[in-house]
């Protein structure tokens, strides 16, 4: 569906390969859909591959995606390929439509229904600590503590019932959201919590070394990750 709207194969190897990629065929097609000429789904594809990017390296899938935040993001935006992603109405609505769109396919919440869940007590007890002994700073802790924050939500607030099977599987789910520099920021702060925990007595010892380590395997895609995982079972 983006071959309609781009030729360049560069240009599609970097839309799709990007953290909305997989979404930005689908987009192009609702976009179709609704009736917009094809100069004005161009800059709302590139708004939604900047989108993404800007999400990515904030640490965050594309379910996520803050529309505040990118659009601060665009005030001082310095992304090497900006996508044509220039502060303009054009680049807010077309980041507008594409997070609209991933609401309708399930990908996003829809702003009315999204709530702030309390962070549960161990993850708050892990950001305290983290300032206190670690000496860590703001944006660190914020990385850390949403990274824990959203584990504890997939795996149940008793970390003494974690199977290392279901950590990895954790883990591998979302490194499959996001670039390669997210990844390593995942398996560090993942590691921090798992081993903050295991030092409190909140889980079983040695559970931060079922997250894949990262940086012994190069720089591996999503993809490598996927079949090691599937080759070590
Ligand atoms: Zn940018």
């Amino acid at each position: 569906m983006l071959e309609t709207y781009f030729s360049a194969s560069k240009m599609l190897g970097y839309l799709r390969s990007g953290p909305s990629g997989r979404y930005l065929d689908g987009f192009a097609a609702a976009l179709e859909q609704q009736g917009y000429s094809a100069g004005t789904a161009v800059r709302y594809l590139r708004a939604a591959a900047h989108l993404g990017h800007v999400v990515a390296r904030q640490g965050a899938v594309p379910s996520d995606i803050d529309l505040a935040v990118f659009s601060e993001h665009l005030r001082t935006c310095r992304c090497p390929r900006a996508m044509g992603g220039r502060r303009n109405h054009h680049t807010i609505f077309g980041a507008r439509l594409f997070r609209q769109h991933l609401v309708e396919i399930g990908v996003c919440r829809s702003a009315a229904t999204v709530l702030q869940p309390a962070e549960p007590c161990l993850v708050a007890h892990f950001k305290v600590w983290l300032r206190k002994h670690r000496g860590a700073s703001d944006s660190t802790i914020k990385l850390y503590v949403r990274d824990a924050a959203h584990l504890m939500a997939a795996l149940g607030d008793d970390p003494e019932r974690w199977e290392p099977a279901a950590i990895r599987s954790f883990f591998l789910d979302r490194a499959n959201h996001c670039g390669n520099g997210t990844v390593e920021k995942l398996t560090t702060s993942l590691r921090a919590f798992l081993r903050y925990l295991a030092v409190k007595g909140c889980c079983r010892a040695g559970l931060a070394d079922v997250v894949p380590g990262y940086a012994h395997w190069g720089l591996p895609t999503c993809r490598d990750i996927w079949r090691r995982s599937r080759w070590t079972g």
